[in-house]
């Protein structure tokens, strides 16, 4: 891997250029490892967010009309161009965001994979004919673009949650101001870059950094923007949706979950507990659709609590950055007093920490994997996502208090099941309220898929089919007389 890559003044880029911002402000970008500053990122003001709306009204004019068989050769050609950068645009992510090295990369070469299935869709965005009932008469309905998109993406995946976004706007032909992470914003410069460098017009792509409540204020009332994508926590996807509501902007929301895992006592419980306990720790737990909940058949509660355990002490916490580590720090400080609260509050109510529940070290913001027993319903991590290394497991008598406590919470995003019943795999499927959900296996989030959720965890899809409709208004066009 490129070790040489040095981290950068991450600039902004508005109408084709790479840029500081008006007034030159720039904030720090922290290393989680090491908690020493790698760089700096530029700080829009509401001047660069001006500019970017102008462009990005010309570059909506000038992508809508472009054809999709052009937009999707430039999209290839962008993945192309990040498959061949993928080795030190990994580097950068870890270095920012903290994730294991092979985490990064393997990120950054599935964002090449979700650029190449958007760039397909895009010539397949077809529209219909329907049968009219006079003669003469042709009824069509034509996709049309929805026009410049704001989206606005968190840090835990500092690529992939752009790349969603980015590429079901370019497929439908709409121009984009990507809101990029601050905390973690070379990665996902360097996935804008490849688009531009592929060819992509100026004015089709924007990406800012700045004050996120600032500029959410400013983009999502504004007239050039007409929908808005954001992945983020729920309490704040409130305020957009609400926001975006209150201008009649369309809408995609993709927020948090506190996802239940129902293992039933048919199922293969050793290489269940093997599969989802790796599944917890991966990318510290920091992920939406992480396995939170742990509901476990009585009869095999105790043989699944143990090797959940095991699998949690052979995580080996490191700088992502070093050879077989296998889970990276937090990604920021705040993650820190989160995690000790709930772990305090769960202690307090009678919980029983099987391994971890600590912070390591003073340098670096690293925390134990963590297993907790004994939880209740009282407790404030059965009820708030921990968005960290927590897995909390319960067992349960039968199907019916199972499934009672997986619909317990306001959040339907991902759920898991594993069962050698075909019945019961179909009942827990139907039954459970999510967006998601995998039975005996992993298999969310690959391009051609549908990615979202219901209820608290928010509304639209980032994947399938679904994606690109998403940024698509259907026009019905009736004509007569030819
Ligand atoms: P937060 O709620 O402050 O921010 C979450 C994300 O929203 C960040 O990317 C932030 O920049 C953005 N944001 C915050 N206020 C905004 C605003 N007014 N306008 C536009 N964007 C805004 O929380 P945090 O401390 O950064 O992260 C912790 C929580 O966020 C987690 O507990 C988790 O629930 C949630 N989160 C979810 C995802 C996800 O993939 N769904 C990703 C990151 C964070």
């Amino acid at each position: 891997m490129s070790s040489d890559v040095t981290y950068p003044d991450v600039q902004l880029h508005i109408d084709g250029v790479w840029r500081d911002a008006d007034g030159g402000k720039r904030i720090p970008v922290i290393n989680p490892a090491t908690e020493e500053e790698i760089g700096t990122v530029a700080h829009c003001s509401i001047s660069d967010l001006d500019e970017a709306l102008a462009a990005t009204e010309r570059g909506f004019a000038i992508w809508s009309r472009t054809s999709a068989f052009e937009r999707s050769k430039l999209m290839r050609k962008a993945a192309d161009i990040l498959r061949e950068r993928a080795n030190s645009i990994a580097r950068l992510m870890t270095l920012e965001q903290g994730k294991p090295l092979p985490e990064a990369r393997m990120e950054t070469l599935a964002a090449a994979d979700v650029i190449d299935w958007f760039a397909e869709e895009a010539r397949r965005a077809y529209g219909r004919v329907i049968p009219a009932r006079a003669p003469g008469v042709y009824q069509l309905v034509i996709k049309e673009p929805v026009g410049p998109v704001a989206a606005f993406t968190p840090w835990n995946f500092p690529i992939n949650q752009v790349v969603r976004k980015l590429c079901g706007a370019l497929a439908a032909g709409c121009s984009i101001i990507v809101k990029a992470p601050e905390e973690t914003p070379a990665s996902p410069a360097e996935l804008i870059r490849a688009f531009v460098d592929a060819g992509v017009p100026k004015g089709v792509i924007a990406l800012v950094y700045g004050v996120p409540a600032e500029v959410s204020e400013y983009l999502i009332p504004h007239p050039v923007i007409r929908k808005i994508t954001f992945t983020g926590s729920t309490p704040v996807g409130k305020k957009l949706a609400a926001l975006a509501g209150a201008h009649m902007k369309r809408v995609t929301m993709e927020l948090g979950g506190h996802s239940p895992v129902i293992v039933f006592d048919d199922a293969d419980v050793q290489a269940a507990a093997k599969q989802i306990a790796t599944a917890k720790f991966r990318n510290a737990g920091q992920v939406c659709v992480s396995p939170t909940r742990f509901l476990v058949q009585e009869k095999v509660y105790e043989q699944f609590v143990d090797t959940f355990v095991t699998v949690a002490k052979a995580v080996k916490v490191g700088n992502g950055l070093d050879e077989g580590t296998t889970m990276g720090p937090l990604a920021n400080d705040r993650r820190i007093p989160a995690m000790e609260a709930l772990i305090a509050d769960a202690r307090q109510k009678g919980a029983e920490v099987k391994t971890g529940g600590s912070r390591i070290g003073n340098k670096g913001y690293f925390f134990e994997p963590t297993v907790v027993t004994g939880v209740t319903r009282e407790m404030r991590m059965m009820n708030e996502e921990p968005f960290g290394p927590l897995a909390m497991l319960l067992p349960f008598s039968d199907f019916d208090e199972a499934i009672t406590e997986a619909n317990r919470l306001p959040y339907g995003l991902a759920s898991y099941a594993y069962t050698s019943s075909a019945k019961t795999a179909q009942a827990v499927a139907h039954q459970v309220q999510a967006g998601m959900m995998t039975i005996n296996h992993l298999g969310l989030a690959l391009p051609e898929v549908p990615f979202g959720g219901v209820r608290d965890s928010g509304y639209g899809s980032e994947g399938g089919s679904e994606a690109i409709e998403a940024y698509l208004n259907p026009k019905f066009v009736s004509q007569a007389g030819v």
